[in-house]
C-alpha cells in the first residue's frame, strides 16, 4: 500500500476528533471537494490551522487540487480540494432480488465503474459472496485500480438492518432474513463494512448528490414494488432502536385488509405499491408490462394505465398526509419507479395529501410549506447511497 492510501485508510478509519488532520480528511470524504475557506468554516477550525494541516496533507498526497489530473470532477472552482482519487476506493452494493448492483467510486466522489451482476431469483448469501468475490477484483483490474485503495464496502438492503448488521425482515430476499451482513461479507472484501436498508441509502445518495443537497431535514417516500422510506433529521437518518425507522410501507391504513408480505393486514404498501397493479395491467394487456412501459402506457392515454397510477398515487398521498402531520417536513422526496411518472403521480399524491395532512399549504407562508418533489435518483438511489455510507462513515458494521 503506498503512502497516500495507507494515510487516507488510517485517518478515515478513525474517529474525525482524533487530529486536525482526521478532521479534514473525514469532512472532504463527505462532500466531494470544498475549498480551504468551506473547510473552516464547516469544521469551525481557525484559517490557519486548517491551512498547516492541508500543507501536510498535500505534500503526502493525501489531499489535491480538483484540477489535479487524478481528479475527474468538472467545473469545479479553483482552490478546490479533494482527496486523491488515486489513492483511495470505495464500492457500493445493493442487494436486489434477482440482480445484485455493483458500483466503485473513488474518494473525490467520482463514480468510475458499475455492473449489475445477475443471479437466479431468491439467492442465497453464499451465492452473492461467490459471485463479489470474484466481481471485485475483476471490476479493479479492468478499471486500472489498485485494491490496496480499496477503503470499505458499502451495503444496501432491502429491509431492516440492525446496527450490529443484521437483517431483521428480508421479504424480498426471504433467505437473507436473520443473516448478518458482516459475517458473509466480511472475510471475502477484508475492510470495514457498512450496512443499511435501501431506502435510508436511497436518502443518502439525494442528501450528498441529490434532490436534497443542502437539507438537513426531510422525508424520502418510495414507491417501486414495494413501499420504503427514510426520515432525515439534522442531517443523519433515523434508524430508531432496532434499524426499523421510517417503514412506512407498514403503516396500518386497515386492520381488515389484505395480507402483507410482513405478516400484518392492511399495511400502506398494500395499496401504494406498484407490483399488483403491474400484474392487473400484464393480465389486462395479455403480455407481461414494465415499469417503464405502464408508464408509457399511461402517458400515450392508456385509461388502465392511467387509473392504477393514480390510484397508487391517492393511496401514498393519504400515508404521506399521516408522515406529515407527525413530521411536518419542509421537503418530501418521492422516490422509486413509480417517481418516473412525474405529473401523472405526483398531481394526485400532492392534491391527497394537502387533503389530509394537518399543515395545509395554503395557510402557511410560502417558505413555511412543505414542498413535494420528485428525488433526483429513482433506480439507482440505493447502489449509489451505498457508496455514500462509506463516505460518510455510516452504518459500521
Ligand atoms: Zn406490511
Amino acid at each position: 500500500m503506498s503512502e497516500p492510501d495507507s494515510r487516507i485508510a488510517a485517518l478515515l478509519n478513525g474517529a474525525p476528533e482524533d487530529s486536525v488532520h482526521a478532521r479534514v480528511v473525514h469532512t472532504l470524504a463527505e462532500t466531494g471537494a470544498m475549498s480551504a475557506a468551506d473547510l473552516a468554516r464547516t469544521t469551525g477550525l481557525a484559517r490557519s490551522t486548517i491551512s498547516t494541516a492541508l500543507t501536510d496533507l498535500r505534500k503526502s498526497g493525501v489531499v489535491v487540487s480538483a484540477q489535479h489530473e487524478g481528479a475527474k470532477g468538472v467545473g469545479r472552482p479553483a482552490q478546490t480540494l479533494t482527496l486523491n482519487p488515486e489513492a483511495g476506493t470505495c464500492i457500493g452494493i445493493h442487494l436486489s432480488i434477482d440482480s445484485i448492483g455493483l458500483v466503485v467510486a473513488d474518494v473525490s466522489h467520482s463514480f468510475v465503474f458499475e455492473q449489475t451482476l445477475h443471479l437466479r431469483r431468491d439467492y442465497a448469501p453464499a451465492e452473492a459472496l461467490a459471485l463479489l468475490r470474484d466481481a471485485v477484483p475483476q471490476a479493479y483490474r479492468r478499471n486500472g485500480l489498485p485494491m490496496s485503495g480499496l477503503l470499505g464496502a458499502g451495503i444496501s438492503v432491502s429491509g431492516p438492518v440492525t446496527p450490529d448488521g443484521v437483517i431483521l425482515q428480508a421479504s424480498i430476499l426471504p433467505r437473507w432474513a436473520g443473516v448478518n451482513v458482516r459475517e458473509v461479507f466480511a472475510p471475502a472484501l477484508g475492510v470495514p463494512l457498512f450496512a443499511d436498508n435501501e431506502s435510508n441509502c436511497a436518502a443518502m445518495a439525494e442528501m450528498m448528490w441529490g434532490a436534497a443537497q443542502g437539507h438537513s431535514e426531510f422525508v424520502l417516500f418510495k414507491i417501486d414494488l414495494g413501499v420504503g422510506g427514510a426520515i432525515v433529521h439534522g442531517g443523519r437518518i433515523l434508524t430508531g432502536a432496532a434499524g426499523g425507522a421510517g417503514e412506512f410501507g407498514h403503516m396500518t391504513v386497515d386492520p381488515n385488509g389484505p395480507l402483507c408480505r410482513c405478516g400484518n393486514r392492511g399495511c400502506l404498501e398494500r395499496y401504494a405499491a406498484f407490483d399488483e397493479p403491474l400484474d392487473q395491467l400484464s393480465r389486462v394487456q395479455g403480455r407481461r408490462v414494465t415499469f417503464p412501459e405502464a408508464i408509457r402506457l399511461a402517458r400515450q392515454g392508456d385509461v388502465g394505465a392511467q387509473r392504477l397510477i393514480h390510484d397508487c398515487a391517492v393511496a401514498a398521498g393519504r400515508g404521506l398526509a399521516s408522515i406529515g402531520t407527525v413530521l411536518n417536513p419542509p421537503l418530501i422526496l418521492i422516490g422509486g419507479k413509480l417517481a418516473l411518472a412525474d405529473e401523472l403521480v405526483l398531481g394526485p399524491l400532492i392534491d391527497t395529501y394537502e387533503r389530509h395532512t394537518l399543515i395545509k399549504a395554503a395557510t402557511v407562508p410560502q417558505a413555511r410549506r412543505t414542498r413535494i418533489r420528485r428525488g433526483r435518483f429513482t433506480d439507482k438511489d440505493s447502489l449509489l447511497g451505498a457508496v455514500g455510507l462509506v463516505l460518510r462513515g455510516r452504518g459500521r458494521l
